[in-house]
């Protein structure tokens, strides 16, 4: 088949390398290469990124810049240190240009909202933009900011996170080696740069580069058609991302994968049920997430939503990178209550 892929961001690339051995695949992609930028603080889970990559034979060691070994969360009078499990960060820019290598891209190229592309199969993988599917009558982001920053000495050695009340969003710091790190924040009611500012101006550091975009934290479940007629969602255009955390890179390539599998099998009607079954607790993260961001959250009423997104990331740890606590889970959602 020809396919047809509008962006070549971490979902869109990796769904083209996965598709080049058996389709025509190309590529449409608005940054070209000098410049790109893959916004993003580029943090991610070491054990299932390594698991994703082998399947289009890249290693991902090649990429990763820092380790983790705890997380603090600064819940101002108090913290939390997380221990992690793989969490880390990773050159995503190179890798997504690597993968950009292997496939053939149009750079310069800007898909226009119904376009109507060449293709047996065309992919939406523009991210928030959306540019191909219908647009959603209800959508959730977070408008977020972020600094590149050098420190001569780094402030902190590892993974950082303040949440800002009453939980609709955070600041982060991630580390990236060599000096350098991610600092950025996100919040629905749009104090971000507030805090983010106060950060810069307290620890200093040379301060490279600025961006920000908001996060679609939209699940699966309120982002549907996936497909219109020959063109298929994958990414954060159909809401794959962790609402909690606003983590999009793993959930946007395993939407990759579900296509892929289902493609080869033949069973692509299938792909709106199985994106509904395997990003189900996505959508019971995103209830909890907006109660809290519409102060709308009950101790008691909504227990059991803070149990289901505490039972899913337990049971997946490794894939998010950190050991699940439920002493943790309730001390910031109690001090952000
Ligand atoms: C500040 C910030 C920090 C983040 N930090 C993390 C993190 O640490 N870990 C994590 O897992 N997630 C993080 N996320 C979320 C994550 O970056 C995204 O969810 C993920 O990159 C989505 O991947 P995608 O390929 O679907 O979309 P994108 O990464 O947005 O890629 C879309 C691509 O399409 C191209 N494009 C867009 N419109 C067009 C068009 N009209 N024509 C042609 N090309 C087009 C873009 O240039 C881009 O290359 C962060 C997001 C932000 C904003």
């Amino acid at each position: 088949m020809m396919v047809t892929v509008a962006g070549g961001g971490i979902a869109g690339s990796y769904l083209a390398n996965l598709l080049s051995g058996d389709h025509d695949v190309h590529v449409l992609e608005r940054q070209r290469p000098d410049g790109f930028r893959a916004v993003c603080a580029w943090g991610t889970s070491y054990h299932e990124m390594r698991r994703l990559l082998e399947v289009v034979d890249v290693e991902f060691d090649d990429y990763v810049l820092h380790v983790g070994k705890k997380m603090i969360i600064d819940l101002g009078q108090d913290t939390v240190d997380v221990p992690l499990m793989g969490l880390c960060t990773f050159d995503k820019r190179k890798l997504i240009l690597d993968l950009h290598r292997r496939i053939k891209v149009f750079y310069g190229v800007e898909v226009k909202r119904s376009e109507d592309l060449r293709g047996d199969l065309v992919i939406d993988a523009t991210g928030f933009h959306r540019v191909l599917l219908p647009r959603l009558a209800r959508d959730y982001y977070i408008p977020t900011l972020e600094y590149l920053v050098k420190y001569r000495e780094p402030p902190i050695d590892d993974f950082y996170v303040k949440p800002i009340k009453p939980l609709s969003g955070y600041f982060w710091y991630f580390p990236l080696g060599n000096g350098l790190a991610h600092v950025g924040a996100g919040d629905f009611y749009k104090r971000h740069m507030q805090v983010l500012d106060e950060f810069v101006s307290r620890h200093g550091g040379e301060v490279l580069s600025r961006i920000g975009r908001p996060v679609r934290i939209t699940p699966p479940h309120m982002t549907k058609p996936f497909n219109d007629g020959s063109v298929f969602g994958v990414g954060e255009s159909i809401g794959a991302v962790y609402p909690v955390l606003g983590e999009g890179i793993i959930p946007g390539m395993q939407s990759a994968e579900i296509f892929y599998r289902l493609l080869s099998s033949s069973r692509l009607h299938d792909y709106e049920r199985e994106l509904m079954d395997f990003f189900r607790p996505y959508y019971l993260a995103f209830q909890f997430i907006r109660k809290k961001i519409r102060r709308e959250y009950r101790t008691i009423p909504d227990a059991k939503l803070l149990l289901d997104v505490f039972i899913h990331m337990k049971r997946n740890e490794q894939r998010y990178g950190m050991k699940i606590r439920l002493r943790d889970w309730l001390k910031v959602v109690r001090t952000y209550g």
